[in-house]
């Protein structure tokens, strides 16, 4: 009933018996992938319930079961799976007390390849870690539905199946694990003492695993453990204002840091490459490592090419293994095999002729599967058909009873073909023909006009229009040997397939052993031919603290315009300037700027040549992005405090080693409270924190800070002004600017021009009441080291202005008029003064 409302079908029902009408809405078996992508998509479960036995050796009715239940997180139709990312079921478990949950256990399984990990996770990175991995169905128990802590870190979109908490027991789930892998204990696996969250939440995985696939799947790989300190953490943020793989705006195509380097040509590859995005590397050893090969392959373009032609012709090892281990593989997937194995030579080959250690250790000892391709080759045929029983899959030569039950056949057909010629003979009917179809089988067809010459021996099969369909005995007896050799084909061809098919199950995990190490080998030399393409260089990864890029390019926004029209930068944060304020009107370039910084430096973590013509890049342990003001209404907190608490985060969790961007804190606020909070966390970063930070901001009184703290210098993006109009270069100059421009980057816009003029006036009255620009920001407070300048300035904001307490302090009715007068000369001189400055 509630498929026929979800699926649009016309709800029937079917009287058994004595028992009520049962309810009934059907779908072709044909359409079946379709109709179940529709329903995973609205995040339902479907169990497939199937025959069991063969109904033709069945006694009574042919038993039933449920052989599979189709979940989002563990579908296996092509259609809904997308070939260069992973789906994901995820299962958790919470470490601690039920209602202080310190950490999780986190397992992720991808049915389709059959990949297992499993990693802890505190509970404060949680969101970030399932923002990541996007898991497509989130399994907890009981215990955790209703956490606060899952329910703030698990989009309320993602499908939730919650089970008994005693299947995420210890006990439970180790001696799941124990069954499903068949071993004696855990150890092989790596797995320690203390790790039972990791443990709890694999065997809670595998046994629901079994749960929806009763049959059992043989491609499941051994649990791979992941443990802190390897790769880098990527809060939500960051990962989204870089555009690392999804754009900032939902929706749109393109312009992510991923779609620039994809280009990738396996679809291995392609999921590699997203998760190496998501994961830069934190350990210089590592990265060194990658940045050699992709070298070699960038300095050997011969290489290169070889490789990725060889690597062009491979299918989707991974994904076919998972396909044979699941049973859902047809003929044309032993093809698509047979075609990728016969590959394998040429990469190993290339691999060989390698310099850098980890491409030869990828490639040159390549299992090349000879016994598969030979399999393959000698039993599968070149074109088979896509479905079994259309048969023809099986190739001649592999089976003689196969063969000469064939022959059979065809000798059948042939005498049924040649009666055409010798019933026109007997007939003396020109036209009569020898046909078949599915319903009626073979016939003699004989046209209206013709009627009256067909032989007594004919017997009726069918009345068309314009004629009559005949058999006769001997017909008949010949179609019989036809249809019986059939059957027996695909009765053999069956058997044969399922033979071919277990054996090569059984070299499942070298499949994927191979496909593992394809995948590597085609995102290394993609980089390569991606730096090379879009003129990149290999950047000096280092230990150190400084970072120093020359001549930097946005690796997204140079694709978007003709090459020469992307203005480079360079950005030096050392310990002498680990903090710059960038400033500069809106649209000048900032953003651009500080995303170009982490790009790069992301870039060269994941073992990539970035966009410039220099790099010495550090290693970091993080990088924070703040950017703009990314409106979250949908989670109901307001801009500001999106804004302040990605902000604390970022506090709490940089350290000296982070690259910490941050661009327009406090605007969400009124300018006081804007200037005032973002020129407190600048403070503490530089005191207390001491990471390197690129601050982009249009409030320009920032830029004191440089006059102010030793570590932070100012930088602008400069504009000329030709006249009314400023111009964009785009360029990053040491020191801070001087203005906003916005009324000029309003008249850009297209603001009309009285608007424009009148903005203008009351600019000019605003600055000449707040004495001079209104610029300076002092600091109060004599235990802060404060410049003579940033006394003596005085804030636009500062409630009392000197001026105010002094005329505040004058009793007017006790004033002489000489005393007023000498008050009135001390006022103007101040005020000129601070024009002067
Ligand atoms: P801001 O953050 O200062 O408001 P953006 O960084 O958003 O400015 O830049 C505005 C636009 O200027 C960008 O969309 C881009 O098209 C262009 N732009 C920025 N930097 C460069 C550059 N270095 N070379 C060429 N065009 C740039």
């Amino acid at each position: 009933e509630e498929g026929a409302k979800l699926l649009g079908l016309t709800l029937t029902s079917r009287n058994n018996g004595a028992a009520a009408k049962v309810p009934l809405a059907g779908v072709p078996a044909k359409a079946l992938d379709d109709y179940l992508s529709r329903l995973v998509k609205l995040g339902r479960r479907v169990a497939i319930c199937d025959q069991v036995e063969d109904p033709a050796l069945a006694k009574g009715i042919v038993k039933r079961e449920v052989t599979e239940t189709v979940t989002p997180g563990t579908v296996l139709a092509d259609n809904l799976l997308a070939d260069r990312r992973n789906n994901y079921l995820a299962a958790l478990v919470g470490r601690g007390a039920r209602e202080a949950v310190t950490s999780f256990g986190l397992a992720l399984l991808d049915l389709s390849t059959g990949e297992l990990s499993v990693r802890e996770v505190p509970s404060a990175e949680l969101r970030a870690e399932l923002g990541r991995l996007e898991p497509a169905e989130l399994l907890m128990p009981r215990a955790l539905a209703e956490d606060p802590a899952v329910a703030r870190a698990a989009p309320s979109t993602l499908p939730r199946t919650v089970r008994d908490d005693w299947m995420f027991e210890a006990d439970v789930a180790s001696a799941e694990l124990l069954k499903v892998y068949s071993v004696q204990s855990l150890d092989g696996f790596g797995f320690q003492s203390g790790d039972e969250v990791l443990t709890r939440a694999a065997g809670a995985m595998v046994q629901y695993l079994a749960e929806i696939r009763p049959a059992g799947v043989t491609h499941l790989r051994p649990v791979r453990i992941y443990r802190p300190g390897r790769v880098m953490l990527l809060d939500e943020m960051t990962r989204r204002n870089l555009e690392l793989i999804e754009p900032l705006r939902v929706g749109e195509e393109g312009g992510t840091l991923l779609d620039v380097l994809d280009e990738t040509v396996t679809a291995m590859g392609a999921r590699l490459l997203r998760r190496w995005v998501l994961e830069p590397l934190v350990v210089a050893d590592e990265v060194w490592g990658r940045q050699k090969a992709v070298g070699d392959f960038f300095d050997r373009p011969e290489l290169r090419t070889r490789l990725r032609e060889a690597l062009a012709g491979v299918g989707d090892l991974e994904r076919l293994a998972g396909k044979i281990g699941t049973l859902r593989v047809g003929p044309r997937d032993l093809l698509s095999l047979r075609r990728s194995v016969e590959r394998l030579p040429a990469v190993r080959d290339t691999a060989i002729d390698a310099s850098a250690g980890m491409v030869t250790d990828l490639g040159a000892d390549l299992d090349c599967l000879d016994d598969v391709l030979d399999l393959l080759s000698r039993s599968i045929a070149d074109e088979p058909p896509a479905a079994l029983h259309d048969g023809g899959v099986i190739r001649d030569g592999w089976s003689e009873e196969l063969d000469s039950v064939r022959s059979v056949r065809d000798g059948a057909r042939d005498f049924i073909a040649s009666l055409q010629v010798r019933e026109r003979e007997r007939t003396g009917i020109g036209s009569l023909k020898v046909g078949f179809n599915k319903v009626f089988g073979y016939y003699l067809e004989v046209t209206k006009s013709n009627l009256d010459k067909v032989p007594d021996d004919y017997v009726r099969k069918q009345t068309l229009t314009n004629g009559e369909r005949y058999f006769t005995p001997e017909l008949k007896e010949w179609e019989e040997k036809v249809f019986g050799a059939e059957d027996r084909i695909t009765h053999l061809e069956t058997e044969l397939f399922t033979e071919i098919r277990s054996r090569v199950a059984s070299a499942v995990p070298r499949l994927q052993e191979v496909g593992g190490r394809i995948a590597a080998l085609d995102v290394l030399a993609t980089l390569a031919a991606v730096a090379v393409k879009r003129a990149y260089v290999r950047p000096e990864v280092h230990t150190g603290f400084d970072l120093d890029i020359r001549e930097g390019r946005h690796p997204v926004v140079e694709t978007m315009m003709p090459r020469e029209e992307f203005i480079p930068n360079d950005v030096v944060l050392d310990e002498a300037g680990h903090i710059v304020v960038l400033t500069g009107p809106n649209m000048a370039g900032k953003s651009t700027v500080l995303r170009q910084i982490g790009l790069i430096q992301l870039l060269g973590q994941i073992g990539s040549f970035v966009p410039a013509d220099s790099a010495r890049l550090p290693v970091s342990d993080r990088i924070f992005t703040r950017v703009g003001a990314s409106d979250n209404l949908a989670r109901g907190q307001s801009t500001f405090m999106v804004e302040m608490s990605e902000t604390a985060a970022i506090v709490h969790g940089a350290t000296e080693r982070s690259l910490v961007l941050l661009d327009e804190i406090g605007r969400g606020t009124s300018t006081y409270d804007g200037v005032s909070i973002a020129w407190a966390v600048t403070e503490h970063i530089h005191e207390h924190i001491g990471a390197k930070t690129v601050f982009a901001t249009h409030y320009h009184e920032l830029t004191q800070l440089g006059d102010l703290l030793s570590g932070v210098k100012n930088m602008n993006v400069s504009v000329r002004e030709v006249g009314d109009e400023i111009v964009f270069l785009r360029r990053l100059a040491p020191g801070g600017a001087d203005r906003s421009y916005g009324i000029q980057v309003a008249r850009l816009a297209g603001l009309p021009d009285e608007i424009v003029q009148r903005a203008r006036e009351l600019l000019a009255e605003l600055e000449g009441t707040h004495s001079g620009g209104g610029e300076g920001l002092g600091r109060h407070g004599a235990h802060r080291p404060q410049s003579e300048r940033a006394t003596d300035q005085l804030s636009m904001f500062q409630l009392e202005h000197p001026m105010v307490r002094r005329l505040r302090g004058i009793d007017p009715d006790s004033l002489s008029p000489r005393e007023a007068l000498h008050i009135l000369y001390e006022l103007g001189s101040v005020t000129r003064r601070e024009e002067d400055d």
